[in-house]
């Protein structure tokens, strides 16, 4: 009898292990929620490792590519533009020469018509500088160097305006020890439509929001891409408060080398009051904007990210006020 009992008690221990590997196996994947993007502004982090590329589709269907990751993510930039059906760019931005943003931007040259070409304007010498720009005269693209005040009407009143640099030469040439000139004069562009707005800051350190706090830029916006990846040494509080964002997002490689992003960053916008969604750990970032309000859609909601951020039962796509929202007149739903 006693046997038994110790025979059954491994079977009913065996049998809960059993069952606990095949639930960790199969348990239901998050399925992004789909969600309408007929006739509405959208705007796509892309998840490119470590780098940065943002795309923009206008609700008449123009598109914008700002940065194109680095050299290894140039044919999943490719494949993920032609997914979302974009058959030429109208523009093309690299918001500075580092290969974590150009890197992809040849085989875009190569595989869309693209229509015009905005750059820093930076002298930079590096062989993957050098080929894309080659790449860009011999297609014929309209080369454009940036200049604050700069500004560029999409479609329905789709509005990107240069916030840097500054133009006239006037290049930001100190920064902290350690920091990078060329991020400094990153291009930065504010993105508008109707009561919506979005800021694209590339590598910018804290000098170049400095200067564009002191400069007066419209810097007020719904969604902040952070600056350098999450950096310690761009998005200070100062600059958090002329943005205002209630929402960011940061693209960053997963277990990168530079610990982006970096905790006191994060702490930052914690403290902020802004909701924060990662390439690294949502994968790719969706907005959707119809004017007056705007969604974000992540690809994936990993359970990490919601006990960091307390969000309990939040599931992508589910519109409702979410948590750390600020300006509550401007009818956010996530
Ligand atoms: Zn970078």
């Amino acid at each position: 009898m006693k046997g038994l009992r110790v025979l059954f008690s491994i079977a009913l221990v065996a049998a809960i292990i059993f069952v606990g590997i095949y639930w960790l196996r199969h348990r239901p994947q998050q399925i992004p929620t789909p969600f309408v993007t007929q006739g509405r502004l959208q705007i796509y982090a892309l998840d490119v490792g470590q780098g940065d590329s943002a795309l923009i589709i206008t609700p008449e269907g123009k598109s914008v590519l700002i940065d194109a990751g680095p050299p290894q993510a140039g044919d999943e930039v490719v494949a993920a533009l032609r997914k979302k059906d974009v058959r030429s760019l109208d523009l093309a931005v690299t918001t500075h020469p580092h290969a974590d943003h150009i890197g992809g931007m040849r085989p875009v040259i190569e595989n869309f018509g693209v229509k015009n070409f905005l750059d820093s304007g930076q002298v930079y010498a590096s062989k993957e500088y050098e080929r894309m720009l080659r790449a860009i005269h011999e297609k014929g693209i309209k080369f454009i160097e940036a200049k604050n005040g700069m500004k560029f009407d999409l479609d329905s009143g789709v509005k990107l305006e240069v916030l840097n640099p500054q133009g006239a030469g006037q290049w930001i040439t100190e920064v902290r020890r350690g920091g990078s000139v060329e991020n400094a004069n990153s291009i930065v562009l504010r993105l508008s439509y109707g009561n919506f707005s979005m800021l694209f800051t590339g590598d910018a350190e804290t000098e170049t929001e400095d200067l564009m706090m002191k400069s007066g830029a419209p810097l007020r916006a719904q969604v902040l891409k952070v600056g350098h990846h999450g950096s310690r040494y761009a998005t200070s509080a100062r600059f958090l408060d002329a943005v205002a964002p209630e929402a960011a997002v940061i693209s960053c490689g997963a277990d990168n080398r530079y610990g982006h992003p970096a905790r006191q960053t994060l702490d930052r916008l914690r403290k902020a009051g802004v909701k924060v969604y990662r390439t690294d750990l949502n994968g790719e970032i969706a907005i959707v904007a119809d004017g007056n309000t705007f969604e974000i859609h992540p690809d994936k909601q990993p359970i990490q990210v919601a006990l960091l951020s307390g969000v309990r039962g939040q599931v992508p796509g589910v519109r409702g006020q979410g948590p750390g929202v600020r300006g509550q007149g401007s009818g956010v739903r996530y």
